[in-house]
C-alpha cells in the first residue's frame, strides 16, 4: 500500500498551513489532475492563547466553524489537533497525503520547496536566528503537523526562495565582505505571493507577464518586485521582513543611525527596539490610531493622513527604483489587502507615477480591475488577488508527485532535495 496515499482511493487530499506567531492559517485542497488543485475550505486559529478563535468557510462561503473554545486553545500544537477535530468531521473518510507548509526562511540554499524530512527540518531550525519571530513557529507548526499527520508527505515552501535567482549585486549589504559570507544578505519574502500573481499574470495576461513589471504586495506586510520576463531581479526587503516599505506595523527602511541612537541615547533594550519596529510602528506608529488603512482612510485625524502619505510617497518612490533596476517599466500590478482594496492608495501611488507616462482609469480604479490603466497610459496598471495557499498546495502536489514517482528519493536520500542540490535553482518552482 503506498502509505502517502491517504485513506480515500482516487482522492488526494492536500492541506497547507501557515503557522504565525498567535495565529494558525490552514486550508484544504483536493488534487484535480487537469486542473489546479481544488480549494474545499480555508480557515484560521486566531489569537492562540485565552482567546483563541477558530473559523472555517467553506469554499461556497458558507461559514463551517466559527468559536472561542471555552479556556482558549494554548499552543500551535493544541490548535492543530482542534483543526484535525473538523477536518475528521468534514472529511472522515480521507488523511491528507501531503501538507505544505508556509516557511519564511530557507537560508542562502533552498530556493525551491522541498520534501521535509529530519535534516531539512535541522538546517530549518539552524535557520531560526534569520527570522526570530517567524522560523521557530512555521517550524512549531512543522512538528505538530508531523506528529498529526505521521504519514503524509510534509514540504516546506519558503518565502525567500522565489528570490533566489537576484544578481549578487542586489544581494549583497554594503558592508564588510564577510558578513554576506556569514549569511548577512539580502533575501526577500512574500515570495510565495509574487509566484502566486507572476503564475496568474502568465496565464491571464501573458503579454504582461513577458515584461518588465513591478508587482507591489501591500497589505498589514509590504514589498516589491521587480520581475523581467517571470524572473525575479530585485525586491524591497532585505535580510529580514522589516526592510523596505513602510507597512502596518512595521518601519521598513530607516536611517540605520536611528537604531544606533535608540540603542544608546534613548536607553531601548534590544526586545523593546525589536518590538517597536515590528509592531509599533509603520501606519500604526504613524497614526496613533491603527494598522488597518481601512480605519485610517475613515478617520479625520491629520496623523492618520500623514501615515498614510508617508506610505504612497515610499511605495511610489519604491517603484521608481525598481523601474532603474528594470531599465524601464512595463506594467505596476496591485496585490494583497491594500493592494487589492485600496482605489484610493492605487491613485495616489499612480499620481505620482504620471510623470512616467503612468495614468489610471478612474472608473476601472474604482471597481478593481483588472486591468485599471488608461487606454492611453504608456504603463499599464492591473490589479490582481494573490492567493499564496494554492500555490503551497501545488508545491505539495508536485513534490508529492516527485515521491510517489521516485524522482524524489525517500526523506534525507533524495539527492534533489540537498541543500547543494538546490543552489540557484529558481524558476524550477514556477509550475
Ligand atoms: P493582508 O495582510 O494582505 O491580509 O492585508 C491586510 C490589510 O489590507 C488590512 O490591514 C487593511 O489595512 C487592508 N485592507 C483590507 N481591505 C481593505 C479595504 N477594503 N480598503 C482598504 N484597505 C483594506
Amino acid at each position: 500500500m503506498d502509505e502517502t496515499r491517504g485513506l480515500s482511493p482516487g482522492e488526494t487530499l492536500v492541506f497547507t498551513l501557515n503557522a504565525g506567531s498567535s495565529s494558525l492559517k490552514f486550508a484544504l485542497f483536493r488534487e484535480d489532475p487537469d486542473e489546479d488543485p481544488e480549494r474545499l475550505a480555508t480557515g484560521v486559529v486566531e489569537a492562540i492563547g485565552p482567546n483563541a478563535r477558530l473559523r472555517v468557510t467553506h469554499a461556497d462561503g458558507g461559514v463551517a466553524i466559527d468559536e472561542r473554545p471555552a479556556g482558549g486553545i494554548p499552543n500551535q500544537a493544541a490548535a492543530l489537533a482542534r483543526v484535525l477535530g473538523w477536518l475528521e468531521s468534514f472529511r472522515p473518510e480521507a488523511a491528507a497525503a501531503a501538507v505544505g507548509h508556509r516557511i519564511v526562511h530557507g537560508g542562502p540554499d533552498l530556493a525551491r520547496p522541498v520534501r521535509i524530512d529530519a535534516e531539512i527540518l535541522d538546517a530549518l531550525a539552524r535557520l531560526e536566528p534569520l527570522a526570530p519571530l517567524h522560523q521557530p513557529n512555521n517550524l512549531a507548526g512543522v512538528r505538530a503537523a508531523m506528529a498529526a499527520f505521521p504519514q503524509a508527505v510534509q514540504v516546506a515552501c519558503f518565502d525567500t526562495a522565489f528570490h533566489q535567482s537576484h544578481d549578487r549585486l542586489r544581494q549583497t549589504f554594503p558592508l564588510p565582505l564577510k558578513y554576506y559570507e556569514a549569511g548577512v544578505r539580502r533575501y526577500g519574502f512574500h515570495g510565495l505571493s509574487y509566484e502566486s500573481v507572476v503564475d496568474r499574470l502568465g496565464r491571464q495576461f501573458p503579454e504582461v507577464a513577458a515584461g518588465r513589471i513591478v508587482v507591489a504586495h501591500l497589505g498589514n506586510g509590504a514589498s516589491m518586485a521587480a520581475i523581467r520576463a517571470g524572473r525575479p531581479v530585485a525586491t524591497t526587503m532585505g535580510f529580514t521582513a522589516l526592510d523596505g516599505l513602510m507597512m502596518g506595523t512595521r518601519s521598513g527602511s530607516l536611517d540605520p543611525g536611528v537604531l544606533l541612537y535608540l540603542l544608546e541615547v534613548e536607553g531601548l533594550s534590544l526586545p523593546e527596539l525589536t518590538h517597536m519596529l515590528y509592531e509599533e510602528s509603520g501606519l500604526r506608529g504613524v497614526s496613533g490610531l491603527s494598522n488597518d488603512l481601512r480605519v485610517l482612510e475613515a478617520s479625520a485625524e491629520p496623523a492618520a493622513a500623514l501615515a498614510i502619505e508617508m506610505f504612497v510617497d515610499r511605495a511610489a518612490r519604491a517603484v521608481g527604483e525598481l523601474a532603474v533596476v528594470l531599465g524601464g517599466l512595463d506594467a505596476l500590478v496591485f496585490t494583497a489587502g491594500i493592494g487589492e482594496n485600496s482605489a484610493r492608495i492605487r491613485a495616489s501611488i499612480a499620481e505620482r507615477l504620471a510623470f512616467l507616462g503612468l495614468s489610471l482609469d478612474p472608473q476601472a480604479n474604482a471597481s478593481g480591475g483588472p486591468v485599471i490603466s488608461a487606454t492611453a497610459s504608456l504603463i499599464r496598471a492591473l490589479v490582481v488577488s494573490t492567493d499564496e495557499e494554492a500555490m503551497i498546495a501545488r508545491h505539495a502536489l508536485a513534490v508529492l508527485r516527485e515521491v510517489r514517482t521516485g524522482t524524489s528519493a525517500a526523506p534525507g536520500r533524495d539527492s534533489s532535495a540537498r541543500p547543494e542540490a538546490r543552489r540557484h535553482r529558481s524558476g524550477d518552482f514556477l509550475c
